[in-house]
């Protein structure tokens, strides 16, 4: 098989699988992306793409509209740069493997991370549990986030001038039943800081819960163990990473959650160096990020 027949399969694979985790497979279960309404119509096709056409609001949308993959042109790069993502791989290998610019994958990267971090979540209510851990931030990335963190450690800012350490908080809701586990991240700065027991009024989960807003209650007596499961993974998974920015410390978190519910089945160097091992896994790993 050609690079180029390749490709299009690739592409072809990239394509069918968003279409069916977007639309199933018949027509009739097409939802426009921007009105939430319906019926669609097919509506020809370009680039290998289906276009369909809203009845409601009579305009037309691709099988890629509204996902992270919408207006990407190298469709047929995304398995591989899913199967490096799947194995944590830095920027360069990742570019590498994919066969594409390291800028590239970065902004791919951060693609798939926003769009998770934007889906539609249900905001937190009510009781929450919390538990927590530092982690080395390399430097306080953007503007905004620069003033994010000053506002929050307040008189602490004279000492935020290289590396700092912020608490990752990961939180779940503490009704019964609900299994949702998500990182919650305070930005605050605590360069010694000691991490004992969050789970106390004057535990470090609480100073970050008050200087949120949050009100903080007793020390809770549930399961911790997932959150503890959670947060005990962050920093040996941040570390080939060699301390990220703030900017983008909160994808990173969302990345370690996405794999946390996901094994990989790759070998650690495929063997063969055959594309089709790490087109599988991509593919995988895109039906878990869609
Ligand atoms: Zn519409």
């Amino acid at each position: 098989m050609n690079t180029r027949s390749s490709e299009t399969t690739e592409r072809d694979l990239v394509l069918e699988l968003v279409r069916l985790r977007r639309f199933g497979k018949a027509c009739s279960h097409v939802v426009c992306p921007r009105c939430g309404g319906g019926p669609c119509h097919r509506w020809g096709a370009f680039a290998g793409r289906q276009r369909y056409r809203c009845t409601s609001c009579n305009r037309t949308f691709s099988d890629l509209t509204g996902t992270f993959l919408a207006r990407c042109r190298r469709i047929s790069r995304w398995p591989l740069n899913l199967a490096a993502m799947e194995r944590c791989l830095s920027v360069r290998l990742t570019a590498r493997e994919a066969g594409i610019s390291p800028s590239t994958a970065f902004r791919w990267r951060h693609r798939i991370l926003d769009a998770r971090r934007e889906s539609a979540r249900t905001p937190w209510q009510g009781e929450l549990l919390a538990d927590c851990t530092p982690v080395r931030i390399r430097r306080i990335g953007s503007r905004e986030a620069r003033v994010w963190v000053l506002g929050a450690i307040g008189r602490q800012r004279a000492r935020l001038k290289g590396d700092a350490r912020l608490l990752a908080i990961a939180a779940r809701d503490a009704r019964p039943g609900a299994a949702m586990l998500e990182p919650w991240i305070s930005m605050l700065v605590h360069r010694g800081c000691r991490i004992r027991d969050g789970r106390g009024r004057f535990g470090s989960v609480a100073l970050a819960g008050r200087r949120l807003g949050l009100v903080v209650g007793r020390k809770c007596r549930r399961d911790m163990t997932p959150l503890t499961r959670l947060l005990r993974g962050i920093r040996p998974f941040l570390r080939p990473f060699r301390g990220v920015s703030l900017r983008w410390l909160q994808n990173y978190l969302e990345w370690k959650l996405l794999l946390g519910s996901h094994v990989s089945h790759l070998p650690p160097r495929h063997a063969g160096g055959r594309r089709r091992v790490p087109v599988a896994a991509g593919l995988r790993f895109l039906g878990l990020v869609l």
